[in-house]
């Protein structure tokens, strides 16, 4: 049988807002590096596409490093056909700046207006048509199971991770988290305190084992 080829993003992306500043998020990339080297130990060949984070690249994966979500559209492309397993755990920053500055904006400017234009949905596009098992990822503040679903369904997704923000854990880092896993056959299992080395287990295992009829 031909080795499995794993797809995986991670971390967060930065938008330029000129040369020396960016806007991005608080993702650390930690989920979507304990997926690859999961995947690496279990003999697939395995691409990371990140964007920046301040974790070593593991040995035994290819890593691309991007720094936008433009970029790692770019990226995504090149690699989505050769892929058996697609998981999204990127923190793709939602809008990027259309007026970036060429040279550094001064202190002193007047107004300083930044205007913003939403980025490509990566894994949107990716779910229109499939030749791979596709995993995303969602972040929810409210109603943790109605809008994994919902998000299962819009982006044509097989698998969604779903994870809760609440006070009690810190989602950022590798810490143990609450997470919801959603499939489109409609299965569900919420997994409670866990590291998210063990629930790269548990999301591999439930992929490599998923009905894709
Ligand atoms: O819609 P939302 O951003 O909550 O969806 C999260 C999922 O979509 C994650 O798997 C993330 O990697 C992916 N995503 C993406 N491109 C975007 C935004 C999110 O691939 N522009």
């Amino acid at each position: 049988m031909k080795t499995p080829l794993v797809l995986v993003t991670a971390g967060p992306t930065r938008e330029r807002i000129d040369p020396v500043r960016y806007i991005s998020n608080y993702s650390t990339g930690t989920f979507g590096y304990k997926i690859a080297e999961e995947a690496r130990d279990r003999g697939c060949r395995v691409v990371l596409i990140t964007g920046p984070v301040s974790i070593e690249s593991p040995s035994g994966v290819k890593t691309i490093h991007v720094e936008s979500a433009v970029e790692m559209q770019k990226a995504v492309k090149a690699w989505a056909n050769k892929a058996d397993f697609i998981f999204m755990a990127a923190a793709v920053s939602d809008w990027r700046v259309r007026n970036s500055a060429k040279s550094k904006i001064k202190k002193n400017s007047e107004k300083v207006l930044l205007e913003l234009k939403e980025n490509p949905d990566i894994l949107k596009t990716l779910g229109k048509s499939k030749t791979y098992l596709l995993v995303g990822f969602a972040l929810e503040t409210e109603n943790l199971a109605g809008n994994a679903m919902k998000k299962l369904k819009s982006k044509g997704l097989d698998i969604i991770v779903a994870n809760k923000l609440t006070k009690s854990y810190k989602l950022f880092g590798d810490n143990k988290i609450d997470v919801l896993l959603m499939d489109r056959h409609g299965a569900s299992n919420l997994y409670k305190g866990l590291s998210k080395g063990k629930l790269a287990k548990i999301i591999l295992d439930k992929a490599f084992s998923f009905d894709i009829k």
